[in-house]
């Protein structure tokens, strides 16, 4: 499949870009180059703590650009009045981290309740 062979190469480049931020990281962390006394333990942690910061920044940026798609107002599920929409924390772990989504939520003053356009899919 044509996709799946764009998707490859689009990871690959990813990875690329990624393992090159890391010789970045080794440089923020050590300007001068890490010294003798600094372990192969001390290294890893430093690298793990960038990763779960990685996967944090790269969660919260996609899904911050889904819920933008929500827009402004969406129709409350029980009467179709158009609410307006804000955005709530919501903390979650993720593989390889943890991530704040920034989740679309609506309130209808009618029906008194909050709603997730979220949870009910993307309408056309
Ligand atoms: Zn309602």
């Amino acid at each position: 499949m044509a996709g799946m062979k764009t998707r490859e190469r689009k990871l690959k480049e990813i990875q690329e870009i990624a393992a090159s931020w890391g010789k970045i990281i080794a440089q923020e962390a050590f300007p001068n180059g890490p010294g003798m006394d600094v372990s192969l333990a001390d290294m890893e942690e430093l690298a793990m703590a960038a990763s779960r910061a990685l996967v944090k920044g790269t969660v919260e940026a996609m899904t911050g650009s889904q819920g933008e798609q929500f827009g402004v107002e969406a129709a409350c599920p029980s009467c179709g009045k158009m609410c307006p929409l804000k955005t709530v924390p919501r903390p979650m772990v993720v593989r390889g981290g943890n991530a704040t989504l920034n989740e679309p939520v609506g309130h209808c003053p009618k029906c008194r309740r909050d709603f997730f356009p979220a949870a009910s899919g993307v309408e056309d």
